[in-house]
């Protein structure tokens, strides 16, 4: 490495100057790769379910640096102005991952501006005025409830760390209090005809909009008989969930009327039976493998996949011809497969090796067929 120590002051700051232009260069040609990487949807092909994961499988990034590089890109992807004020040094590429997730093309004339050349903080509070409102989002915390029970008044010197002695409460609750024989001076002293056991509980939180309020209105008013007290939202939650799964599993368990009729691999429908085995075999995970050999393994999303032969080219619902794909494979799977125009298009140009799988794909079909 050669020694930066002979070098004047004037030379050295030329030259950091002149690294820094080309570092940004460097960085805006890695996003603009990144783009179409994922436009091209090179990352599935080779098995990643997400751009993320293949920077930091394939590209060796860290993940937060795969992250933000991933929403830089996308920016770049949907708004050029950003490209050009990175380019000119205006805008850092710390500030384009920060704007990226209030940055639209309505407020691009109006957020840009305000933001070039500003500091974190300076951009936070300018964001602040920019963003939509606080959306809560979905929660559900693990909560330990306690709950006052009545029980039989229990012989004084029954020994409060059998579990015989706790008959009376167990279905309301896991743990009582009595447990490893700790002394609870509420029932030993006091009251010993209450009982106060922990149950476990969720907290679930979430943002109900208008129509589900009314929903939950007119829930309220119809199982009033069911719940003279009023439902609380734990009950018509329970009952509406119940309500669906007993349909749903009726719907699922009742012969189907035209199954006389109907050859079997004419319906959609994959035997539960089935559905286990695949899914205990796939190890719950996608079963995507990619052209490189590199399985997906993703567990977001899961869908049944006719494969190798597909269900509309007659493919039945056994367990030698399903696997599972997470929702992202399962759309790429089909597009490569049935949007012969698309992957025209957006596709087989681009990539050899899509064309490649395709055709494999095709033979795979043609010799099921056969
Ligand atoms: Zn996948």
């Amino acid at each position: 490495m050669k020694s930066l120590k002979n070098l004047s002051n004037k030379d050295l700051l030329n030259q950091l100057r002149r690294l820094v232009q080309k570092e940004r260069d460097f960085t805006l040609e890695i996003l603009r790769h990144l783009i179409e990487v994922e436009r091209r949807g090179l990352h599935l092909e080779k098995a990643y379910s997400t751009l993320t994961e293949y920077c930091i499988h394939e590209l060796g990034y860290g993940e937060s640096s795969a992250w933000r590089r991933v929403r830089a890109a996308r920016v770049i992807g949907k708004i050029s102005e950003v490209y050009n004020l990175m380019k000119e040094g205006r805008l850092t590429f710390s500030a384009v991952v920060q704007i990226a997730p209030v940055l639209n093309a309505q407020n691009k004339k109006s957020l840009l501006p305000r933001v070039e050349g500003k500091a974190k903080k300076d951009i936070d509070a300018i964001l602040a005025a920019f963003q939509p409102p606080q959306v809560i989002a979905d929660q559900a915390r693990p909560r330990v409830v306690k709950r006052h029970v009545s029980v039989e008044s229990a012989p004084a010197d029954a020994d409060a760390s059998d579990a015989g002695e706790r008959k009376s409460a167990p279905e309301l609750g896991e743990i009582s209090l009595h447990s490893e024989g700790e002394n609870n001076p509420t029932v030993k002293n006091s009251t010993p005809e209450i009982e106060v056991v922990l149950e476990k509980m969720y907290e679930i939180r979430f943002a109900a909009d208008e129509e589900l309020m009314e929903l939950i209105r007119w829930m309220k008013s119809h199982l009033s008989h069911k719940f003279p007290k009023g439902a609380s939202f734990l009950e018509i939650f329970k009952y509406a969930m119940k309500y669906y799964k007993d349909r749903e599993d009726l719907a699922t368990n009742k012969p189907a009327r035209s199954a006389k009729t109907k050859p079997k691999t004419d319906t959609r429908h994959i035997p539960k039976a089935v559905q286990k085995k695949v899914w205990k075999r796939d190890g719950g995970r996608c079963a995507f493998i990619g052209s490189n050999g590199k399985r997906c393994n993703s567990q977001h999303n899961l869908q049944f996949d006719h494969y190798p032969i597909p269900f509309a080219r007659g493919g039945p619902s056994t367990v030698g011809n399903l696997r599972l794909l997470c929702a992202k494979h399962n759309r790429y799977t089909a597009e490569q497969l049935y949007g012969d125009e698309h992957i025209r298009k957006h596709f087989i140009k681009e990539t050899p090796v899509g064309y490649l799988i395709r055709e494999q794909t095709r033979r795979a079909f043609a010799r099921g067929a056969a």
